[in-house]
């Protein structure tokens, strides 16, 4: 009898895993997968570490999260200023006063570039904004909302933006400086060698069991340990009983290709909608690799269906229900915790993936 059940060995697993550990408790993790990690995995090709299930870069406001994941791994001085394709024209992202003077030749200073979204806003007099559209239109005008935002978050959300809630948006800066870095927080970058690495490091204390379904032996692995914390899909665990909650899924195409650099940066964005894909991302430029080969993967968005990963919930009014109903009866579970991305349903950055770890592990300990 183990005194944890840790099912799943992604980020919020694994350091659930290792303070359990630590704290004296004796901890077996399972994952269905073939390797630790899950969605931060990463693993070498041609001597590069690939994000197999897409870009992670750790960032943070909080030190006391800096200096925790700094145990596990040396984080590099990566700093993510992502490009945007639109057509023939690059812009850079988010959006600051190097897209602003690009984009209109008779801007130079902050306070034109000011006027000009300003007079932008008036022509479309959005007062309040009711959904993505008007708060994009609101925030940075018609001329960058259509060639930077509306094709690439109607291929992200597959809805029109007229449909989408404006919160998304929010997420993304605007600035009237010539900063390019994607992030407002005070510390970010990528683990040097990879995030495996640092997943194993603290998985070290537990012990790991991979290609270990607990959906598939969910009676025997309950009676193997005291408490269970369950990383997987809250939807799923109880067998879809109000329906299944909604998720983006993302197709990755990868390809290696024989020259030492494809786009000069990690981070491409594709913002036109006639282009399949989202963006394209350089896995080399995350560690400022110089190998002679390069690896990049298309990221291609799509409506999630059962078997598929599922990668961002849909937090919208009617899965956000959906949710609460699975969240009561999780709390009927006399031994059974729901936490991180998929057993909270919630878009968690990395650090609130730790912080949210930190506390469960908190209140397991008090219990
Ligand atoms: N977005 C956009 N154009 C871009 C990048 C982002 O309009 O070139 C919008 C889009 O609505 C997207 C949101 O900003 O859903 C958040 O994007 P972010 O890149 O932060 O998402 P993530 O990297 O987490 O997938």
């Amino acid at each position: 009898m183990y005194d944890f059940l840790i099912v799943g060995s992604g980020l919020y697993g694994a350091v659930c895993a290792y303070e359990l550990a630590r704290a004296g408790r004796s901890v077996l993790v399972i994952d269905r997968r073939a390797h630790i990690g899950g969605n931060v995995y990463t693993e070498s090709v041609e001597g590069i570490n690939v994000h197999r299930y897409g870009a992670h870069i750790f960032h943070t406001s909080d030190q006391k999260l800096w200096e925790y994941v700094g145990r596990f791994a040396e984080f590099n001085n990566f700093i993510n200023q992502p490009v945007a394709r639109y057509r023939n024209e690059i812009y850079n992202l988010p959006f600051n006063m190097n897209t602003f003077t690009k984009l209109w030749d008779d801007v130079f200073t902050p306070a034109q570039a000011q006027a000009r979204i300003a007079s932008e806003r008036e022509r479309d007099c959005v007062a309040e904004p009711k959904n993505l559209e008007e708060q994009a239109i609101s925030l940075v005008g018609r001329t960058i909302y259509e060639k930077l935002i509306k094709g690439y978050t109607q291929k992200q959300w597959g809805r029109p933006c007229t449909e989408l809630p404006a919160f998304i948006i929010r997420r993304l800066p605007v600035r009237f400086t010539f900063d390019n870095n994607y992030f407002n927080d005070r510390w970010q970058g990528i683990p040097v060698g990879g995030y495996t690495k640092m997943i194993a490091k603290m998985l070290a204390y537990a012990e790991v069991r991979l290609r270990s379904d607990f959906l598939e032996n969910r009676e025997g692995y309950l009676a193997m340990a005291r408490r269970v914390i369950y990383t997987g899909p809250i939807d799923e665990y109880f067998r879809y009983r109000f329906g299944a909650l909604e998720y983006r899924s993302v197709r990755f195409e990868q390809e290696v290709l024989d020259i030492p650099n494809y786009q000069g940066n990690a981070v491409v964005n594709y913002t036109a909608e006639d282009v399949p894909y989202t963006r394209i991302i350089e896995h080399k430029h995350f560690e400022f690799g110089t190998q002679p080969g390069t690896v990049i993967s298309r990221e291609y968005s799509a409506e999630w269906k059962r078997g598929d990963e599922p990668y961002y919930p849909v937090n919208d009014a009617k899965n956000s229900r959906l949710y609460e109903q699975y969240r009561a009866l999780a709390e009927g579970e006399d031994k059974v915790v729901f936490g991180g991305r998929l057993g909270q349903y919630k878009y968690f950055d990395m650090d609130d993936t730790v912080a949210a770890a930190l506390a469960c592990v908190k209140a397991e300990l008090a219990r």
